[in-house]
């Protein structure tokens, strides 16, 4: 497992650029016409542009690259012990991943990298590197300067696991890929942005995490025994009740209507106390991608929290999940999880 050290130029900073696959390294499979994963060299032999940074680069590859729709813990735990194992030697990570699932990597990452004083940033692209129009090369360019960025004090200017996309830099777990065509595919709905790049870079250093203490304490453990259901107008009491009986399951991700409001079915409400009594933790978030969940606003959302489902605040789906198998993995006390959940761990909600 040990990367290569590429003969693009030296100094400065150095960075770990990790190629895991998606649309940015893919070609077109001349018999199906479909998109495939293609080889890294072939990537970077598209980005001459590389050996211009003032910036030592060494790379890293999966084998074989995957299209993100096949991420899994599993590869979240490798790509937490790539970074870990290689982290004295690094001053920043650059992930290139496919778009499809990068919010769930970028949150998984920001849980498992408990106490990171290094940058981590994930991107991809929406057009493959080769690609006259692509958006790949801004985005990998713009990421390694980023990645790179130091204070001059000489630490990191972005401390934090960030997506970079189409010129802005977001918290990883407060993104949401929010378009299948457009470059901008994502974004932080309700947390501002670390930066924007437009001529210049600019850092919008207020609502960039201090870190308190320097030694990284990577956690490997993800327990994925965590369901996400969204209500609609006519759910049906037999499926509810079937997946609050599963019997390992340990937590629920519920989306909701609007401020976390949920129709005020008594079997529903009793099918959740159940499930609190049984010690699942369930978790609400809502449906919309903007605005908080207020369970106290209307009575539909105040019964929710007297059958002991917990406010997801701000939060995104993506973090929500990747929470509970972090948090699962790392205390078997659902008392635990409830009380973490309760509290923002890395910036990815607002209590
Ligand atoms: N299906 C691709 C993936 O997520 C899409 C992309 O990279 O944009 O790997």
């Amino acid at each position: 497992m040990k990367p290569q050290i590429s003969n693009l130029k030296p100094q400065i900073s150095k960075i770990l650029l990790i190629y895991t696959g998606g649309t940015i390294g893919m070609n077109h499979n001349p018999q199906t016409g479909a998109l495939e994963p293609f080889d890294f060299e072939h990537l970077l032999s598209r980005v001459p542009e590389l050996t211009q940074f003032q910036t030592e680069i060494a790379t890293y590859q999966f084998n074989p690259p995957i299209d993100s729709s096949d991420m899994s813990p599993k590869l979240w735990t490798e790509l937490a012990h790539i970074i870990a194992d290689h982290y004295e030697e690094y001053d920043g990570f650059v992930i290139l991943h496919g778009t499809d699932t990068m919010a769930y990597t970028a949150s998984a990452l920001s849980f498992m990298l408990e106490n990171l004083t290094k940058p981590v940033i994930l991107t991809g692209s929406q057009l493959p590197i080769g690609q006259l129009r692509t958006d790949g090369k801004e985005n990998l360019i713009t990421s390694i300067e980023i990645a790179a960025a130091r204070r001059q004090d000489g630490t990191a200017m972005v401390p934090e696991v960030g997506i970079y996309f189409n010129g802005h830099l977001m918290r990883g777990n407060r993104t949401t890929k929010q378009s299948a065509d457009e470059f901008d595919a994502f974004e932080s709905f309700n947390y501002p942005h670390l930066a924007d790049a437009g001529v210049e870079i600019t850092y919008h250093d207020e609502f960039i995490l201090k870190p308190q203490t320097s030694n990284l304490k990577p956690q490997f453990r993800l327990d994925n025994n965590v369901i996400i259901f969204s209500l609609f107008p006519g759910i049906r009491e037999d499926l509810i009740r079937h997946i609050i009986a599963t019997p390992n399951l340990r937590a629920i991700v519920m989306r909701t209507f609007g401020s976390g409001n949920a129709p005020q079915s008594p079997w529903l409400l009793s099918a959740l106390r159940e499930g609190t009594r049984r010690g699942k933790v369930i978790i609400n978030i809502s449906q919309c991608l903007q605005g908080c969940v207020e369970m106290g606003r209307y009575d539909t959302g105040y019964q929710l929290q007297e059958a002991g489902v917990i406010s997801g605040y701000d939060g995104t789906v993506e973090a929500a999940v990747t929470k509970l198998m972090y948090l699962q993995g790392k205390y078997d006390d659902p008392e635990l999880v409830r009380k973490f959940m309760k509290q923002s761990i890395c910036g990815e909600i607002t209590v």
